[in-house]
């Protein structure tokens, strides 16, 4: 490995701004950190290159630990966006300046000198000033003074951000050439995904300090595992699909996909899918599809962008309007649309038009949550909480919505005419464990209790009661950890036992959620083991500090309002996402073996 990160943390005021992020770059891999403003890029730039101290992990380069080693004896390049030439200095003497520093003979200078401006493509500018250089050639010589001592790894922050798109293009081939020319492993930082893809063998998306994915541009592209990535890479159309025994349908069409989970018979889940605008298909008529009808549509808008004509239709189906997820919010969701000039000719069309559309390809994110369903005794009281602010971020980051549901539910009422799709979200207090019971049995599957104002966490604890509810509990925080910017601790807890009873077991089990969640899950968790007896373990861990919260995977809903009654009833409180998974009598088995 050239770059090896482990679980590297840094903070600013308490806050992570760089969170848990593990990578491994190899010999000559040019690799992309890509994420929007502030999702912590240059940071972790700054954090390989030695300029910034971090507060957890490990970085290595080329097998040696250099945490702790000094930013130049590091032996790294960099590059920024905004040049940091010396002005005064003639290029020359821009390109030998590392050099000189590092005592090499004059004779030697110059012929690296020469060496390294024939590389970047600018032999002959010797003596020229950067005043006298356009942008782009700024940048190059920049580039050529990053690599004159021969460093190991070579680190770009933003070198394209100043300049226009042709030179950027330009100067993108250079990087391009000169990299794999010296096979030196290299970390790009931009927010522009088109550069992204130009330029990476490996991309890895950032966002709130976290890696999201890693992977070739064409995978994160065309099977993304999150939403944040399916629409950071390009547009998306996000719908809400329905996952039951039977597969995953959209409306009344049948979608030709895997879902993140086996969904037990009776029981339905909601689930998240993609649809590219250059997937979906249009024709006249329904008949004349080539893919699987997902909707009639009227053309609202139409935009000629050389290449590809942008379209964006209106779903005239209620159900299936209903389920398209959009900027506009549930009523004003619009579908993207896409297609090529030969498309256009078999079917030109006007605003106005009513059309069938096809999906030829959806692809179901592994995501477990999907949309939020506020519920109270009263709309009134389910729109309040709706603006809870941690409701209003969740549905926010996530680009889903929160609908409202008021429900009149007593001990005796059983059965509800509608069902408990999504994350059902309630209020927490004295009678909270109560209603939790309730949704359970009538079909929720995920119950997020908030205390009034409850601030975004800076620490989740994750714990499940039964390892039946390992797999679904660790998919669900590690997407409510995609959307909140805290640290992850996953919370072991071991009854008291007798004197000199090991904890072998117990530690083994903690190691494993940790791989699990690595590797299944892409969540960056660390590990605590608490010795007693369970509700109270969590209620002591929880209160030990402001602003955190309990995401808790249960398979029986029995206790659930007795049980949990002190946690979700305590004031002031911490927001608890109770994940259900009724365990079924199979997956009891495979979670016991
Ligand atoms: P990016 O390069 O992705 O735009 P940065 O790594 O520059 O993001 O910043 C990530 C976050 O860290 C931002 O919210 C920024 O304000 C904060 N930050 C960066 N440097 C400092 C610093 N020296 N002190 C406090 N906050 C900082
Ligand atoms: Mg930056």
């Amino acid at each position: 490995m050239s770059i090896a990160l482990d679980q590297v943390t840094k903070r600013y005021q308490e806050q992570p701004v760089v969170n848990d992020v593990s990578i491994e770059i190899g010999e000559g891999e040019f690799f992309v950190l890509l994420g929007p403003s502030g999702s912590g890029k240059s940071t972790l730039l700054r954090a390989i290159a030695g300029l910034t101290g971090i507060d957890h992990g490990r970085i290595s380069l080329h097998g040696r630990d250099v945490t702790h080693v000094r930013a130049r004896d590091r032996g790294v390049g960099l590059v920024f966006q905004n040049y940091a030439l010396f002005r005064h200095m003639t290029v020359a003497d821009n390109i030998e300046f590392a050099l000189r520093v590092r005592r090499m003979r004059a004779a030697d200078r110059r012929a690296r000198r020469k060496e390294l401006l024939k590389l970047v493509a600018l032999e002959g500018m010797d003596e020229r000033l950067p005043g006298q250089l356009s942008g782009g050639q700024q940048q190059r010589v920049a580039v050529a003074r990053a690599l004159a001592h021969k460093p190991q790894v070579l680190l770009l922050d933003e070198p394209f951000g100043a300049l226009d798109a042709k030179i950027r293009e330009e100067l993108r081939r250079t990087i391009r050439s000169v990299q794999r020319e010296l096979g030196i492993a290299t970390v790009l930082v931009t927010h522009d995904q088109e550069e992204a893809f130009a330029l990476a063998d490996t991309i890895g998306v950032m966002n709130h300090g976290r890696l999201l994915e890693v992977g070739n541009p064409n995978d994160l592209y065309t099977q993304p595992a999150t939403r944040f990535v399916a629409t950071f890479l390009g547009a998306a159309n996000l719908l809400l699909a329905r996952q039951s025994a039977d597969g995953i349908r959209f409306g009344a069409t049948p979608v030709n996909a895997e879902g993140p989970e086996r969904v037990p018979a009776g029981r339905e889940h909601e689930v998240v899918a993609v649809l590219r605008p250059e997937e979906v298909e249009i024709a006249g008529a329904r008949e004349h599809l080539s893919s699987n009808y997902i909707a009639k549509g009227a053309v609202e808008e139409i935009v000629f962008t050389g290449a590809l004509e942008r379209l964006r239709v209106r779903l005239l189906d209620e159900p299936s309007a209903a389920m398209l997820l959009g900027p506009g919010g549930a009523n004003d969701a619009r579908l993207e649309v896409t297609r090529t000039q030969p498309e256009r000719r078999d079917l030109p069309l006007q605003t106005g038009a009513q059309v069938a559309l096809g999906a030829r390809r959806l692809h179901v994110l592994p995501t477990p949550l999907s949309s939020f369903l506020a519920c109270a005794p009263t709309e009134a009281a389910a729109a309040a909480l709706a603006n809870e602010p941690l409701l209003a971020q969740l549905s926010t980051n996530m680009k889903t919505r929160v609908v409202l549901r008021s429900i009149a539910q007593g001990p005796e009422v059983t059965g509800s005419p509608l069902p408990f799709t999504g994350v059902a979200a309630i209020s927490a207090g004295p009678d909270a464990a109560k209603t939790v019971e309730w949704l359970l049995r009538n079909g929720a599957n995920e119950v997020l209790v908030l205390p009034r104002n409850a601030p975004s966490p800076t620490r989740v604890f994750i714990h499940w009661t039964h390892e039946a509810a390992r797999r679904a509990t660790l998919a669900v925080s590690a997407s409510l950890l995609r959307h909140v910017s805290a640290e992850a601790i996953y919370l072991g807890i071991v009854p008291e036992g007798p004197p000199g009873a090991g904890h072998a077991a117990p530690m083994r089990a903690l190691l494993d959620a940790r791989s699990e969640a690595q590797s299944s899950h892409g969540l960056e968790m660390r590990t605590e083991l608490a010795i007693g007896e369970t509700v109270s373990e969590l209620t002591r861990t929880l209160s030990s500090g402001a602003a955190q919260m309990l995401v808790l995977g249960i398979t029986d809903i029995e206790h659930a309002g007795t049980a949990y009654r002190s946690l979700l009833a305590a004031q002031p409180g911490w927001p608890v996402l109770l994940v259900y998974r009724s365990g079924e009598p199979q997956l009891r088995a495979e979670a016991a073996a």
